[in-house]
């Protein structure tokens, strides 16, 4: 079952002299339990694409479906709902909340959601990424491999359909990369998670299940299963 698929996705930005495709008439489908890792250069549109499948902006044109929804069919504020019910984010520099302790900003989707905090299921997610010692901390007491890992729980805590990360080991050294995409990967898999992740890094690209290369904006590569 196809968890995303894009169809003829464009995204332009400026116009004559000034015109950059930015996203240039892109097919990429990927199937649920799915672990993608998006490559290209810097520049080559991969934030790009990655807002326009997580509706954090829209197309130029082309379509996007999540979970067989026309995403972009949906107006401003039905767009949101969709967003925070189906999709968790992952950003290079965490976006944690700094007046939250560790637990706050983990639940904090759940609340804006209007949801009942599953103690148990936040608790195992917590364990399993290393972090009870670290409830009640502020976020600028931790490391960065630290700060990553409350993101990840953040990010799973609503037990979206997918999850989307934007180069989450941009900010971290080789060693806690690692780490971090080790506990990533073991916790997708845990959970029965769809992950899309951009990177720039060939070795972290090559712990996923495929790979996906972009180039000025086009696929050049694994846009579909078996390319
Ligand atoms: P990547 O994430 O692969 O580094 P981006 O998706 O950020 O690439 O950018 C792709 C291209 O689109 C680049 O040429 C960039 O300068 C351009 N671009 C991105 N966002 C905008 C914007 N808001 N306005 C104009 N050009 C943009
Ligand atoms: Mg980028």
């Amino acid at each position: 079952m196809s968890i995303l698929k894009t169809v003829n996705l464009k995204k332009y930005y400026g116009e004559g002299e000034n015109l950059v495709k930015a996203i240039d008439n892109t097919n990429i489908d990927i199937k649920e339990g799915e672990f993608v890792a998006i490559i290209g250069k810097s520049g080559s549109g991969k934030s790009t694409l990655l807002h326009m499948i997580g509706g954090l902006d829209r197309s130029t044109s082309g379509k996007v479906f999540i979970d067989g929804k026309d995403i972009f069919s949906l107006k401003d504020e039905k767009l949101a709902i969709f967003r925070r019910r189906k999709i968790g984010f992952i950003f290079q520099y965490y976006n944690l909340i700094p007046s939250l302790n560790v637990w706050e900003n983990i639940v904090l989707p759940l609340g804006l959601d209007g949801k009942q905090v599953d103690k148990n299921f936040v608790n195992d997610i917590v364990s399993s990424l290393g972090l009870e010692s670290k409830k009640e901390h502020l976020p600028n007491t931790l490391s960065g491999g630290q700060q990553q890992r409350v993101a990840i729980a953040r990010a799973l805590v609503s037990r979206p359909s997918m999850i989307l990360a934007d180069e989450p080991t941009g900010n971290l050294d080789s060693k806690t990369s690692d780490e971090v995409m080790t506990l990533l990967k073991t916790m997708i898999k845990k959970y029965n998670q769809t992950l899309v992740m951009i990177t720039h890094d060939e070795a972290i690209a090559q712990m996923a299940d495929r790979v996906i290369y972009i180039e000025d904006g086009k696929v050049i590569r694994g846009g579909v299963t078996n390319d």
